[in-house]
């Protein structure tokens, strides 16, 4: 893969962990509870609330660990080689998903 190439897809990663980063911090803001204890229905919502909350920031942690590793892969000059059969990922792929650590093919097996 050309040094250029490897550059867009850089920025591009760098960018959507920027991204990730901040609406982690958006959805970890603490959740406020109330303070009326004998209205259950409004705290059901709120808890339900919370607990999309706290499925939205695992996403987004796993995501930014997805990121991450690509990042390191830029580092190490190992970008861009499917972690399965170390065959590179083609273009169309990292298009898309320049985090992503397989080929069509591999992906396409695992699904
Ligand atoms: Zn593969």
């Amino acid at each position: 893969m050309n040094q250029e190439k490897i550059k867009e897809y850089k920025e591009a990663l760098e960018k959507e962990r920027l991204l990730c980063v901040s609406e982690i911090k958006q959805n970890e803001t603490p959740v406020d509870f109330g303070s009326e204890p004998d209205d259950e229905s409004d705290e059901s919502d709120k808890t339900e609330d919370f607990g999309n909350r706290l499925a939205v920031i695992n996403d987004l942690k796993n995501r930014l660990n997805e990121i991450d590793s690509a990042l390191e892969k830029i580092r190490s000059e190992k970008y861009g080689l499917c972690e399965k059969c170390s065959e590179k990922i083609e273009s169309s792929i990292l298009d898309i998903d320049p985090e992503s650590r397989y080929c069509k093919n591999c992906k396409t097996e695992s699904q």
